[in-house]
Formats: structure tokens, sequence, C-alpha cells
């Protein structure tokens, strides 16, 4: 899922909406017409109200505004009677702005905005901690931590005008590898995107899974615009899994150039020996790849 399609959902669903709010309106249209009363007043109405629409930039239509008027005024006192709002024969539509069109003044309206955030954090992991890089407390960072945030956030920041699109943050247990995922979750999320995050083990998890038929819950890891694997390198190694797995995830997420963030405390000697040379090579493929080292060994990814 992503944001275009769930953008699509969102404007089916409010096509529904704006379909029964018109036939809500038609309904209590057809009861009142039962009252041929009524009936004549609201078909005289529509009947002057059409040759208004077709007459009004050829001909003078004082007489005929006046009219329209006047018919307007009785289908207010008939609803008045009947203990019922002057309004309540236009449709009732959620969004008084937009009429659940979802455009306002040529844009996306503030509500419908609002829907795409909501599903969008639904759809995000829903066990993550969003965080925001404002948040983090410079003072207990040092120099060089601080310069990794910054090319974190900016890149955030450019997202999706980036030239690489996969980042390694590398750093030992306790190096704050997982704060800044969460930051970088969060500053996309907050940007519109789907974001899925996911801890190594719970990816090692989903794919024994899918490779036994059980769920197809690694699909959205697969196709989510932006993945987050945290800690890579702690799940348990699985024969015909693991490796097989995470090199497929990589690699599709590379060729559709789709980015894929990684946490790990892994050196390069040790991604190497514990999975193989293709996803090394597509980890450490400079073109594509960021390497945020957290804290400087000559071991490390560089
Ligand atoms: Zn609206």
């Amino acid at each position: 899922m992503n944001r275009k399609k769930i953008i699509e959902e969102i404007k089916q669903d409010y096509a529904i909406k704006r379909v029964k709010a018109t036939e809500r309106c038609d309904e209590l249209i057809a009861e009142l017409k039962k009252d041929s009363a009524f009936d004549k007043i609201y078909t005289d109405l529509i009947k002057k109200e059409l040759q208004l629409m077709r007459d009004q930039y050829s001909k003078d239509c004082a007489e005929l505004r006046k009219d329209v008027a006047e018919l307007k005024g009785k289908i207010e006192k008939y609803l008045t009677k009947k203990h019922l709002s002057p309004s309540s024969l236009s449709p009732k539509y959620e969004c008084h702005i937009c009429k659940d069109t979802g455009i306002a003044n040529g844009q996306m309206c503030e509500c419908m905005k609002r829907e795409l955030n909501e599903r969008l954090s639904r759809l995000s992991s829903s066990q993550t901690n969003f965080k925001s890089f404002a948040d983090l407390d410079k003072k207990i960072m040092n120099a060089h931590d601080i310069k990794a945030m910054e090319v974190l956030s900016t890149w955030c920041n450019n997202y999706p005008n980036v030239s690489k699109t996969n980042i390694n943050i590398i750093g030992a247990s306790g190096a704050g590898k997982t704060v800044l995922l969460e930051c970088i979750a969060g500053e996309l999320l907050k940007k519109g995107y789907v974001v899925c995050f996911k801890t190594a083990f719970e990816l090692n998890e989903l794919a024994r899974l899918y490779h036994t038929g059980k769920s197809f819950g690694l699909s959205d890891a697969m196709d989510a615009e932006i993945l987050l694997i945290d800690d890579l390198g702690t799940e348990p190694l699985l024969k015909n899994v693991t490796k097989e797995y995470l090199y497929n995830i990589i690699n599709m997420r590379q060729v559709k150039n789709l980015p894929t963030i990684i946490s790990t405390n892994l050196s390069q000697e040790d991604i190497l020996n514990r999975y193989d040379e293709r996803i090394y090579s597509r980890l450490a493929n400079k073109a594509k790849s960021i390497n945020i080292l957290l804290d400087s060994t000559d071991k490390r990814i560089k």
C-alpha cells in the first residue's frame, strides 16, 4: 500500500459520502412530495430554477428571480411547519468547505489531509514510537553524532528528491540507532509517506511464516514506500529463510528505488561472514547507500 493508493481509496470513500448525502436528501424530498401541496411548489421551483439557469445570461430575469425567491419562501414556511430546517433539502456534507469532494481552492482540503495522515499512521507500524529530530536532546550528543543526525535530517527533508535510497546506521548497542530510525520514520510519516518499521527479528519471523505459507505479511515490508529494519544481525539465522529473504527484500527494493533504512551493530566483516557477498554488496553499494557511523572504529563500513 502506498500513498497514491491510499489517496485513491479516500477519493472513493468521499464519492460514496457524496452519494449518501444526496440520497438522504432525495428520500426526504420523495417523502414530502407525497403531499400534493408541497409537490406543486417544489416542482414549480425546480422548473423556474432551470429556466433561470438557462436564461440568466441572455435575458433580463428579474421577474423570474422574484418567482424563485417567492417559491423558496413558501418551501421554507412549509418545512418550518413540519419542524424541518430550511437546509434539510440540501445534501448534508461532512465538510462544508469542500462539500466532501476533498478539493478546496484547487488543493487538497484540510479534511482530506487529516484523513490521509490518519490512514498513514494506521498503516505504518502501530508499535513504533515515531519521533522527530527536533525532539532529540543535542546537549547529550557528541559532535560526531550531531553531524550524523544532521545528515539524516537533511535526507528526510529532501526525500523523495534523493539520489541514495539506502541508509545504514552503524553503531554499537546503546549508541542511539533505534532512536534515529524512529526519527526518520516520524519525519517521513509527517511528510505523508507510508513507513514500515520492523525489527530484524520481526522481519525474519514474517519471512519464516511467508516461507511456510502461513502468512503473507511480508509483502507489506517488500512493497512499503519506506522500510526501516532495526538491529540487523540480532535475528536468528534460519536455513533457507534469513539470507534468502533479506537478499530478496533489499535487492527488490533497490531495483524499484524504494528506500530501505537499516540499523546494525555489524561491521563490514561481520556482514560478509554472517550473510553473504550479495547482501553485503547491496548494503555497501556506494552509489545507492549512505553509511552513518555512530561510533568510529575502523572495522565498520565506511
Ligand atoms: Zn473538506
